[in-house]
């Protein structure tokens, strides 16, 4: 059931050992800490709030770069930890206010200047935190307030790669596979909804420069740290430092074959939310015929991400 799943998320959230992963990934969390840090521009004075909180580890960062007051939710019983951790900083945790509660439930006094989060998951879309970062938004940000991170965006490319054994991947990927160009969505957390977010539809228009068979579909994400003295982005690319999130790749069950140098696998990659916290992976890959006259070629499948 749905509410069945979301127990099991914050179940999961809740163990010292999957927070521990997150802080351990460096290019995550000192990304988010030097784009925090390097802007006390939007900090200092500033009311924050901390959506999906964790260990905490946002909010002190916040709280470091000069925040009057950081309102750092979080509903797992991570919570008590977060109020730990604040409690053994002095002078910075004490501007630290834990809620122990979803952000959809929560009350605070008074609303934002910024949010801060770290809703990402796979295909940056993953797991539907997002949508709790947009309610926030609605529910508790200024008009004219800051979100860290301001934007994300998906990035989709063709890859081949024998080797590939199961349908999905969550890997890193060697750049030598990816055999086309990228195409990309962005994701305004300024201003798209949620609803938005409830199906997705990337158009596919891949080129393929050199002959080969195409597999399937390589895909990763990043976002945007806008803050008003540096801008910021974390990429979780191929062929860039790795991060827990890793790349994804979906294997086609039917490869398609591109026979002609540049020809364009076109097709879709659609992702439709589930009811739990994660999306149905529908992709649509066409080529053109793989003999002179015969028919194009098609083929499609469907991935669990769970
Ligand atoms: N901000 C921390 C943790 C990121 S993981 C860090 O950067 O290290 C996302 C966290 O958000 C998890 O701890 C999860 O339990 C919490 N979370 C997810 N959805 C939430 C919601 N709707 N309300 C409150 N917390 C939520």
């Amino acid at each position: 059931t749905e509410k069945g799943s979301a127990d099991l998320y914050f179940h999961y959230y809740g163990c010292l050992m999957h927070q521990q992963n997150m802080l351990q990934d460096y290019i995550r969390t000192g990304t988010y800490f030097a784009a925090i840090t390097e802007n006390p521009a939007d900090f200092e004075g500033k009311a924050v709030m901390d959506v999906g909180c964790g260990s905490g580890i946002l909010s002190l960062f916040a709280a470091q770069a000069g925040a009057r007051v950081v309102y750092a939710v979080e509903a797992s019983n991570m919570a008590h930890y977060a109020r730990q951790l604040a409690a053994a900083n002095p002078g910075i945790g004490d501007r630290i206010k834990v809620l122990h509660g979803k952000v959809e439930e929560v009350e605070v006094p008074e609303k934002v200047d910024v949010l801060v989060s770290e809703p990402m998951g796979t295909l940056l879309v993953n797991e539907r935190m997002i949508e709790s970062y947009l309610y926030a938004r609605d529910k508790f940000l200024k008009p004219g307030g800051k979100m860290f991170p301001r934007l994300g965006r998906v990035h989709v490319c063709a890859f081949s790669d024998e080797t590939l054994m199961s349908e999905v991947v969550v890997d890193q990927i060697p750049p030598n596979v990816l055999v086309s160009n990228c195409v990309s969505k962005t994701f305004d957390f300024l201003t798209i909804s949620e609803q938005e977010l409830y199906e997705i539809v990337i158009p596919l228009s891949l080129q393929v420069a050199v002959p080969c068979t195409v597999h399937g579909i390589a895909s990763w994400f990043d976002v945007l740290f806008d803050g008003s003295q540096t801008q910021r982005w974390l990429s979780t690319a191929p062929g860039l430092p790795v991060t827990h999130w890793f790349q994804l790749r979906c294997l086609m069950e039917q490869p398609v074959v591109v026979a002609q140098p540049g020809a364009t696998v076109s097709g879709e990659l659609r992702l439709v939310a589930h009811a739990r916290q994660s999306y149905d992976v529908h992709v649509t890959l066409r080529a053109p015929p793989l003999t002179p006259g015969g028919p194009p070629q098609e083929s499609k499948g469907k991935f669990d991400l769970k």
